[in-house]
């Protein structure tokens, strides 16, 4: 039967019951089960060491608590810890001192975007806004028709605006800033006080799409810029998270596809790698398939 890390730090401290405190070497067990848990779980290594660090910083020496054993103690040092790097903020919005407040979504080709746009929107609804839709995807008008039946299928504003043949016929950043200032405009005219901006993604981190991302924050100086990633990828996921945040400064993350299998690792390293909050969690195709981020339930699937 599958162990999770909370069975095997209970096993390997099994024999340690009523030693009083736990030492360097009655804790090395755990350690490895510790690393070894955070490795499969996606977390990336310079975070696994440095969590690994603190938990053994934390557990040496510890009085035992007369109510916990050494295992129980373990387990909760490690979830605390867990919990710290994770850190506790919601899915607060910052605003725009003038409404739309905007929000651009950045993430690689694949990773969810279109859905997640969507899914925020519905989000943002419910939560008594009025969001406006836009995809800036003048490369693809496939992802820009996809956006369009998102739109519709929760009764989103979206700007679709029109592409003119030159635009067609050599698509480029131009066309994209020009969609974005009209969107913004349009959703100042509709009373639109959120615009969440679906970018075009590519396969891979390249400069033309680095490039087009700088010039759009700088155009829409967005009150949000939110990384999106599939939890699936794993370290491919903490790699783009980080060549986006070291270019735009991303104030946060929305992990996709956390209904699939993935644990949920790229969480932790994503915070850590780029201090940005996780904000939501996408679980499904469906635009309600969309929660926001606790830390404790991340850290529940990590450690079983
Ligand atoms: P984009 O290229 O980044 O815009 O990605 P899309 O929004 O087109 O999503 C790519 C695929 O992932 C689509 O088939 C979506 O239905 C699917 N998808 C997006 N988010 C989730 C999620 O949270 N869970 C699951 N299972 N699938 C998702």
């Amino acid at each position: 039967m599958f162990e999770n890390l909370s069975d095997k730090l209970q096993r390997s401290f099994k024999t340690l019951r009523g030693q009083g405190t736990i030492s360097d070497e009655n804790i090395s067990d755990a350690i490895r089960e510790i690393r070894l848990a955070l490795l499969e779980s996606d977390v990336n290594l310079t975070v696994v060491n440095e969590l690994v660090e603190h938990i053994r910083t934390r557990a040496i020496g510890e009085k035992v608590a007369t109510a916990l054993s050494p295992s129980e103690q373990i387990v909760k040092i490690v979830h605390d810890e867990l919990v710290n790097v994770l850190g506790r903020d919601t899915a607060r919005f910052q605003k725009a001192s003038q409404p739309p407040s905007v929000i651009l979504m950045a993430g690689l080709q694949g990773s969810g975007k279109t859905t997640t746009s969507g899914k925020l929107a519905q989000w943002l609804k419910k939560a008594g806004h009025r969001p406006m839709l836009v995809s800036v995807d003048v490369y693809r008008p496939a992802a820009r028709e996809q956006l369009a039946i998102v739109a519709r299928s929760i009764s989103a504003q979206l700007y679709e605006g029109k592409l003119t043949d030159s635009d067609i016929a050599k698509p480029g950043t131009d066309a994209v800033l020009r969609l974005a200032k009209e969107a913004k405009r349009d959703a100042a005219n509709f009373g639109c006080d959120m615009l969440i901006v679906d970018t075009a993604g590519r396969n891979q981190i390249d400069a033309s799409l680095m490039d087009e991302m700088a010039q759009l924050k700088k155009l829409l100086n967005p009150s949000e810029i939110l990384f999106v990633a599939d939890a699936m990828t794993g370290q491919d996921a903490v790699n783009s998270a980080k060549a986006f945040n070291d270019l735009l400064t991303i104030t946060g993350a929305i992990l996709t596809k956390m209904d699939g299998d993935a644990r949920g690792g790229a969480a932790l390293s994503i915070r850590h790698v780029t201090g940005a909050p996780i904000k939501f969690l996408g679980t499904g195709e469906k635009p309600d398939a969309f929660e926001p981020f606790h830390p404790d339930r991340i850290v529940s699937r990590i450690m079983g």
